[in-house]
Formats: structure tokens, C-alpha cells, sequence
């Protein structure tokens, strides 16, 4: 392939079906150029997901549960055999008990918390400690967020502070890693109806609103984050680490709601 992403490889955690940002990340990856691995969590994703690595090509393949750190260990042991050196990471995964992802979150326990956290914020640090170490010719490093960590969402709780912590860690981690030439950014999406997204109290309210009131009327496409991540992952983006990309129609502009807007 002569694409933008030609002889780069990397590893894509996140995918759970057909419908998850870590597939459109993954297609349009592998449409620049990019040979992949994916991981999958646990035997029931197995299934799923599979047939789907196989559909790219995938050249690493494992389990990787981000709360047991033997198995983020085994996953880049695998991709050091097969490849060497790594040039991208993406990073797509999140987690909270749906029962918090409601209501108020001044009800958020103490173990919900601290798992959500772990699971959603601090799993994109243990995976750089493990890619810094493969990234020997520089690399890319991408996570994914939302605009719940910059403003209050409703029902989004214990998912905006992780984001908000997940945000701070990518500039940090964008620090650690520039002299080695490693960027770190994080793309906010726009509401998009995936499985996690749908533990997420009146989402599909959410969804409509956005549609009503961001620039571009509409929501966006697993498609469009994918390619708005190539950039984020090929040289096109050389001179960007640190960065937070909103790919959300525009939403995070908006200060009021849109007169013209329907009654939802
Ligand atoms: P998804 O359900 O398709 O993906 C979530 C993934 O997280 C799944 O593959 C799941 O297996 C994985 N995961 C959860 N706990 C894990 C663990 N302990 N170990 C390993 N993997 C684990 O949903 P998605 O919406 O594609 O989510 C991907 C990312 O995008 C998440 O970080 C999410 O917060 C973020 N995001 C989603 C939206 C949206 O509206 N869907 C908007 C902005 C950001």
C-alpha cells in the first residue's frame, strides 16, 4: 500500500464488534497502509472479534484484559516476535458499572470509582509503559475520550472524572515521551451508539441533541473518527502530541442550545 500509514505497525485494544471506534479506527488504519494486531477481552469477545481481525489481516492476536498486567505483557511480547518494533497504539477502552452511569454521580462508590479509573484512565499509562519500550523509531499513541471531561453530561458520572484524569494523562505522558520522538493525543468523539455507550443512562437523548445542536446537525461516524485518527497516527501529524482532537460535528463550540431545535 502507498498509504499515508505504509509500513507502520501497531496494535488496536478496544474492539469488541462491528459497531466499536476501535473498528472504524482499525479499517481506516489498515486502508492507509498500517499492519495491525488487536487485542479482545476475554473468551465471549473471542468470538466476535476474531473473524474481524482476520478481515485485516491481523498479524498479532491475544487476549488482554487491561486489569491483569500479565496479559498487556503478553500482548506486546507477542507483537516485539512478530514485528520488532512498534509505530502506533490506540488505545479504546472504558469501563463503569452501568448502575452509575445514572442518576447522580455524588452516589458513585468508592469501588466503582476506583475500578472505573483503573480500567478507563490508568490501562492507557500501563500500555505506554509497555509500547515507549518497542517505539524505537518514534511512534503515535492515541486514546479515546469524551466531552463529559470538560463539561458536566448527564448520567455520564464517574466517566467524566476518568476522562478528565485520562486527559491529563495524555499531556503528561506527551512530556515523558516527546524526546523519544512518541506522541500522545486523544481524540474526543461525539456521541456514537456503540455497546459501551449504551449502558449510558438516556443516551439516545443525548444522541438527538447532539444531532440538533451541533454545527454540522448531525452525529458522527465510527468512520470519520477512524480517519480523523489516521492523521493522529501517521507522520501528517508530526509536529502534534499533547492534543485533545474533538471529532464531534463541531459540538464542543456550542454554547446554547439551538433556537431553530425541535422539542426532544
Ligand atoms: P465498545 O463497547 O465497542 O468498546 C469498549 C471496549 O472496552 C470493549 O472492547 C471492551 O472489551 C473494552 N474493555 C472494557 N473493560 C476492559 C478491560 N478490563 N480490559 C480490556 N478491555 C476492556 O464502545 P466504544 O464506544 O467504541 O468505546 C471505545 C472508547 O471510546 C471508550 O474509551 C469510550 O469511552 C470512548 N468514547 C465513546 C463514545 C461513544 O459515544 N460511543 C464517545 C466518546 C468516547
Amino acid at each position: 500500500s502507498t498509504g499515508v500509514l505504509s509500513g507502520k505497525r501497531g496494535i488496536i485494544l478496544g474492539v469488541a464488534n462491528n459497531r466499536s471506534i476501535a473498528w472504524g479506527i482499525a479499517r481506516a488504519a489498515r486502508a492507509a497502509g498500517a499492519e495491525l494486531g488487536f487485542t479482545f477481552q476475554g473468551e465471549a469477545l473471542e468470538k466476535r472479534v476474531r473473524p474481524l481481525a482476520q478481515e485485516l489481516g491481523a498479524q498479532v492476536f491475544g487476549h488482554c484484559d487491561v486489569t491483569d498486567g500479565a496479559t498487556i505483557d503478553a500482548v506486546f511480547a507477542a507483537a516485539e516476535q512478530a514485528w520488532g518494533s512498534l509505530d502506533f497504539v490506540v488505545h479504546c477502552i472504558a469501563f463503569s458499572d452501568k448502575d452509575q452511569l445514572t442518576g447522580r454521580y455524588i452516589e458513585t462508590t468508592e469501588d466503582n470509582f476506583t475500578k472505573s479509573l483503573a480500567i478507563s484512565c490508568y490501562s492507557f499509562t500501563a500500555i505506554a509503559q509497555r509500547a515507549e519500550r518497542l517505539m524505537t523509531n518514534g511512534g503515535s499513541m492515541l486514546t479515546l475520550t469524551y466531552y463529559g471531561a470538560e463539561k458536566w453530561m448527564p448520567h455520564y458520572n464517574v466517566m467524566g472524572v476518568a476522562k478528565a484524569a485520562l486527559e491529563a494523562s495524555v499531556r503528561y505522558l506527551a512530556a515523558d515521551l516527546g524526546e523519544k520522538a512518541i506522541r500522545v493525543n486523544a481524540i474526543s468523539a461525539g456521541p456514537i451508539k456503540t455497546l459501551a455507550a449504551s449502558g449510558i443512562g438516556d443516551f439516545r437523548y443525548i444522541l438527538r441533541w447532539n444531532e440538533y445542536n451541533a454545527p454540522l446537525r448531525r452525529s458522527v461516524t465510527i468512520e470519520e473518527v477512524g480517519e480523523s485518527a489516521v492523521y493522529l497516527l501517521s507522520p501528517m501529524s508530526r509536529g502534534v502530541t499533547g492534543e485533545i482532537l474533538h471529532v464531534d460535528a463541531g459540538y464542543h463550540v456550542v454554547g446554547m442550545k439551538n433556537p431553530a431545535a425541535p422539542d426532544i
